[in-house]
């Protein structure tokens, strides 16, 4: 599936922020979800992440993947096959 984005990085619509990439989207990620993004605002990667749907898989199971860790972590040992798993959705978001 195309990223939406991939084409519009200079096709300004009077958004009033600039359109990350993909890339810049995932590679910031994981500060996202720890409250921490350098160069990126946390508005921005709320756009993305609502908007790209070849993104919205990876930081939403990234998410739920968080949480799920953080339940665990406080409940309960992780399941061992939890990131097994989740890294199987990713794959398959991927294709
Ligand atoms: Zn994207």
């Amino acid at each position: 599936m195309r990223c939406i984005f991939a084409d519009t990085r200079q096709d300004d619509r009077g958004s009033a922020l600039p359109i990350i990439s993909c890339e810049d989207a995932l590679s910031v990620v994981h500060d996202f979800l720890d409250g921490e993004l350098p160069g990126v605002s946390r508005k921005q990667m709320k756009a993305h992440s609502d908007a790209c749907q070849r993104c919205y898989p990876h930081l939403h199971l990234e998410q739920v993947f968080r949480e799920a860790i953080h339940r665990a972590g406080t409940e309960q040992h992780a399941p061992a096959g939890l990131k097994v798993k989740l890294m199987e959705l990713l794959a398959e978001a991927d294709t």
